[in-house]
């Protein structure tokens, strides 16, 4: 039976040390990490995710700022909200929640946010750096599942790593991570022929598909790490994600669940992200 591993414990080791750190800044400099955090329209679960962010904020010891902007926000007004973020210097770190409404431009609003306040790392820039392994910011869900395989203690160099999915939010960048961390990967898609014979080879197998229960137990390699990223909501209207957690348990070595896995790693880096270009920009 594959031991669980807890996106709520790992989580809350970070974010302590995230806290202390923030503290020792505010201490040296008198000013506290500062995250501005955009909203448009009335999505639900953005909603959520939002007011998540600006609880993680205030347990952390940062400043925050929630920009809540009606549906029919015209892109004008977006873009200069973020120019004037963009020059603002408490705050270190810009996202806008997506999915936009859709007249607003997603890339054009990416590409306003400046590089260097950029938590999302969603700015070519950034996605760019990542590329050549030399980068301020992580995006916030891969560089969680990194911080889950690590607490397994178990090293990625030279393990067969198989991710499901090529998203530009989690898919392409976990691939990179896990390459950097000389692990040789695989990226499987909606194209890829014989995928269960391709999972079936990892050693460590990360699944972003979006697809309630996707990968089952005959899947996967005994004695492999699963860490599933997905969020689907099943008939029963419970959160379930892309792993078939009964079966896949049985088979693994080690299993993020859903709720409690990867989720509450994603805004953990998202704090870390603010904290990294609070101390670049205030020094
Ligand atoms: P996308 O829809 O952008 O990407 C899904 C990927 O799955 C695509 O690359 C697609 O391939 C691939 N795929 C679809 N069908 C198959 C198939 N039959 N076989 C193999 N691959 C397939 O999703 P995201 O990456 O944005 O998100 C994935 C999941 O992760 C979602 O459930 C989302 O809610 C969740 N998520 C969770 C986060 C968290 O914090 N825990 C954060 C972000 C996402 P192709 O490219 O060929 O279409």
């Amino acid at each position: 039976m594959a031991q669980i591993i807890s996106g709520k414990e790992v989580s809350q080791r970070v974010r302590e040390r995230i806290k202390l750190e923030a503290s020792e800044l505010f201490e040296k400099t008198g000013k506290k990490p500062g995250l501005a955090v955009i909203i448009v329209g009335e999505d639900p679960a953005s909603q959520v995710y939002v007011r998540n962010k600006a609880k993680g904020c205030e347990e952390v010891g940062f400043h925050s700022e929630v920009y809540r902007l009606p549906e029919d926000t015209k892109m004008e007004e977006l873009l200069a909200l973020i120019e004037k973020l963009n020059n603002d210097c408490n705050i270190h770190g810009i996202l806008c929640q997506l999915p936009l409404p859709k007249h607003l431009d997603e890339t054009e609003v990416i590409l306003a946010i400046n590089p260097n306040k950029d938590v999302d790392a969603f700015h070519p820039v950034n996605t760019g750096k990542i590329m050549i392994g030399n980068y301020s910011f992580l995006p916030c869900t891969p560089a969680g599942v990194m911080e889950l395989i690590a607490s397994t203690g178990v090293d990625v160099a030279g393990k067969e790593c198989v991710v499901v999915g090529r998203s530009n939010i989690v898919g392409k960048p976990q691939a990179m991570l896990l390459l950097q961390k000389n692990g040789t990967v695989t990226i499987c898609h909606s194209k890829t022929k014989n995928l269960k014979e391709t999972t079936k080879r990892a050693d460590i197998l990360v699944v972003a598909v979006g697809r309630a229960n996707f990968i089952t137990g005959d899947m996967i390699k005994d004695g492999a790490i699963v860490v599933d990223v997905g969020i689907n909501r099943n008939e029963e209207g419970k959160l379930v994600g892309d792993v078939h957690f009964e079966s896949a348990e049985k088979v693994a070595s080690y299993i993020t669940p859903v709720p409690g896995g990867v989720g509450p790693m994603t805004i953990t880096m998202l704090l870390q992200n603010t904290l990294t270009a609070a101390k670049e920009q205030i020094k």
